[in-house]
């Protein structure tokens, strides 16, 4: 069973301008696999051998909120495609919009620094945290640099994901990109060996570290909380990549947690 803990999507009407504009802003630097549709992301999985996903679509302004939380709930099957809600810091009434996720059965809200310009310590996401804690629901973080534009400060820090984990103890948190983009050092000092998730995504592919530092990251983190995810659309060749960490030192055990089973007890299924 394979599970890819972090993919996008976004309506079929959108999709094409979403890549068009991601292409401008990520340049040369990244490449796309596909064209962010929800029937394209399937037969990605199917190719790639994948047997669920996580996948979000990203709000970046207050007024798509709703419509865009509309569209996830709809694709939603928590089976084979687990959606997890938008929450924009600057939206009215942020805290119905996420009981609404919650009574439709989504799992998480994703947050994203690069598209919503908010750091995961910003003052106006605590009361969200706060209900998201109550609600028992996951929060997901882009964490770290912005792979367009890399040598830009960070929003959202290693450490400012330690924050969020000290400040809501019970709120179950994913950093992306093994605890930070190009911040590995921070993620090493403020992520790693936390009760905190991280995922595999790294751009343009997970080949772009060494195998080492990988298996390094995973062990010191705890391999229990390792989510293996691709970045669907944003990433080169997915079965590449699932064979890269397969060929990682770690036992057949260790290979199930990070393909499935530790995304199986995140979303509680
Ligand atoms: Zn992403």
């Amino acid at each position: 069973m394979i599970i890819d803990a972090h993919t996008h999507v976004y309506p079929d009407k959108i999709a094409l301008k979403v890549v068009e504009s991601a292409r401008a802003h990520l340049g040369e630097t990244v490449s796309f696999i596909g064209d962010f549709t929800v029937a394209d992301l399937k037969k990605v999985m199917k190719c790639s051998g994948i047997d669920a996903a996580i996948t979000f679509c990203v709000a970046e302004k207050p007024k798509i909120v709703r419509s865009a939380n509309d569209f996830i709930i709809d694709v939603t099957d928590n089976k084979t495609i687990f959606g997890f809600g938008t929450i924009h810091p600057d939206m009215e009434e942020p805290l119905a919009e996420v009981q609404r996720l919650k009574e439709n059965g989504l799992k998480g809200i994703k947050f994203h620094s690069l598209f919503q310009l908010t750091g995961a310590a910003d003052k106006k996401l605590l009361p969200i945290y706060e209900e998201m804690e109550k609600l028992d629901m996951i929060a997901y973080f882009h964490v770290g640099r912005d792979p367009g534009d890399p040598s830009s400060p960070s929003l959202t820090t290693p450490q400012s994901i330690s924050f969020v984990r000290d400040r809501f103890p019970h709120l179950k948190i994913v950093a992306a990109h093994l605890g930070g983009f190009l911040e590995l050092e921070d993620a090493a000092q403020w992520v790693h060996g936390k009760d905190i998730y991280i995922d595999t995504c790294w751009s343009p592919n997970v080949q772009a570290l060494s195998p080492r530092e990988v298996t390094r990251i995973i062990k010191r983190h705890g391999v229990d909380k390792v989510l293996f995810a691709s970045d669907y659309p944003s990433t080169t060749n997915i079965a590449a990549q699932i064979a890269w960490l397969q060929d990682l030192l770690l036992t057949p055990e260790e290979q199930a947690l990070i393909f499935g089973e530790n995304a199986l007890k995140l979303l509680a299924v």
